[in-house]
This record gives structure tokens, C-alpha cells and sequence, in this order.
């Protein structure tokens, strides 16, 4: 049985601006992180796309990765104190990981949705 292809790119983008892959309109959160059970522009059920750990996983990654040249730069532009230089990337990763946290996950959403990978155990 083939479904019919998704677009990937335009549902990684409408994920990416909280906008359900499908339609486009209705939103894919309802709050910071709790996907929405149904849109509710089209009702396509993405509350089946359960993307996991996988933002997680990719949103420590990139912000480690963030976090080498900011310590770096950090510290050869401000000459700070080490504990004054630590307190400001604390609170700087913190908001960088908040941030990416939700535009990755509404990523991994149309991505999922794309791919047409439900969580088979939802239903
Ligand atoms: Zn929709």
C-alpha cells in the first residue's frame, strides 16, 4: 500500500514556524512544548507524531557546539572573572536551548509528518 509523497522541505518549514504541515494554518503547539492532538484548521492528528528525545538530543548538540566558541570568545573580548564569565553563558546557553527546543522539535513534527511516521502505538 504507497501513500502519496509529502513535501518535506515545506513541512519542515511550516513545522519549523509552528504552523501544521499539512495545511499550513493551524498551529502545531499548544503551550511551550505539547503538540496539539488534532489541527485545528484540517484536523490532521499530530498529536501521532511523537518526535521523542530527538530535539532534545539535537538541541544539546548544536548548543555544545555553540557553547566551545562562546567560552572562547567570551573570555578573549571581556577578560571577565571565570565565575562572572560561567554565570552569563549559564544563563546565555539556557535561553539559546529554550529557544532551539521548540523550533527543533516543530521541526522533527513535519518531518514526521512528511515521512508519515506515526506512532503506531497512539491509535
Ligand atoms: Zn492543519
Amino acid at each position: 500500500m504507497s501513500q502519496p509523497a509529502r513535501d518535506l522541505k515545506s513541512a519542515v518549514l511550516r513545522g519549523l514556524a509552528n504552523r501544521c504541515p499539512n495545511c499550513g494554518e493551524g498551529r502545531v503547539f499548544t503551550g511551550y512544548l505539547k503538540v496539539v492532538d488534532r489541527c485545528e484548521n484540517c484536523g490532521e492528528r499530530l498529536g501521532e507524531f511523537r518526535s521523542a528525545d530527538g530535539p532534545a538530543f539535537f538541541t544539546i548538540t548544536i548548543v555544545m557546539l555553540l557553547l566551545i566558541p562562546l567560552i572562547g570568545f567570551g573570555w578573549l573580548l571581556f577578560r571577565s572573572d571565570p565565575l562572572t564569565l560561567m554565570l552569563v553563558l549559564c544563563g546565555v546557553t539556557t535561553i539559546i536551548t529554550l529557544a532551539l527546543l521548540r523550533l527543533i522539535k516543530g521541526i522533527f513534527v513535519g518531518f514526521l509528518w512528511a515521512h508519515q511516521e506515526r506512532d503506531r502505538g497512539a491509535w
